[in-house]
């Protein structure tokens, strides 16, 4: 892989409005300055362990994005760096990331982890809970999070039909939020989905976040 090409490439194709969060999950702090030395800022990890390991020893203008399951009781460890959480996938959590937020003064950006694939997964949000969450008093009270808007993953499929129609089901849903009345911490501005898989259907559906890891670094061991 040349991963220096990989992101020129991939930045190169992406319209305005849409960035690419390189993610650089059991990867090396070699490759990620390799790819940080072609211009490459947002970095996503899935794993707290590794984010913790990897962010103090990169350089400081790196904005680091949690894009994998986190577990609350080790928000603590991301939350006076982290750019963006992309993976909210309950209220606990964000009443938990909102916790450590107020501990350290600071507002910690959001995403809402949306369920929107075939496959069974424990995590992520129902469609339909989302207008709930975002509108509630609760969530208003909440005021050292911001929620930014969502995040969802496709179908593992060839089916680009199939893919489309979720990424664009996700896409009704932030259209949807975005237009309702919500408190100041909800400012819906990011659309979060597509992978190395599928990330050109995702752009076509009005994705703002590419989170793209195989296509740039190789296959992951
Ligand atoms: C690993 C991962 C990606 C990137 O996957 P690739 O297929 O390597 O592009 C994107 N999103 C999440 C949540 C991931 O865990």
């Amino acid at each position: 892989m040349n991963v220096e090409k990989n992101i020129l490439r991939l930045t190169g194709s992406l319209p305005a409005g849409c960035r690419l969060v390189a993610v650089s999950k059991t990867h090396g702090a070699d490759k990620i300055m390799t790819a940080y030395n072609a211009g490459q800022r947002i970095f996503g990890e899935n794993r707290v362990q590794e984010i913790v390991e990897k962010q103090p020893v990169l350089p400081p203008d790196i904005e680091w994005h949690m894009i994998g399951h986190l577990q609350r009781n080790k928000v603590k460890y991301i939350a006076d760096f982290v750019a963006l959480i992309h993976s909210v996938d309950s209220v606990k959590l964000l009443h938990e990331i909102n916790r450590q937020g107020e501990r350290i003064s600071r507002v910690i950006p959001c995403l809402l982890q949306v369920h929107i694939a075939e496959e069974e997964t424990k995590f992520g949000f129902a469609a339909d809970e989302v207008p709930d969450v975002v509108a509630s008093e609760a969530t208003a009270g909440l005021q050292n999070v911001e929620i930014r808007g969502l995040m969802g993953m496709a179908t593992l499929t060839d089916d680009e039909d199939r893919i489309r129609r979720e990424f664009r089901g996700l896409r009704e849903l932030f259209d949807r939020v975005k237009a309702m009345p919500t408190p100041p911490n909800v400012q819906f501005t990011e659309l979060s989905m597509g992978m190395s898989s599928d990330y050109q259907v995702a752009v076509e559906e009005g994705s703002t976040l590419v989170r793209i890891g195989s296509a740039i670094f190789g296959e992951r061991n």
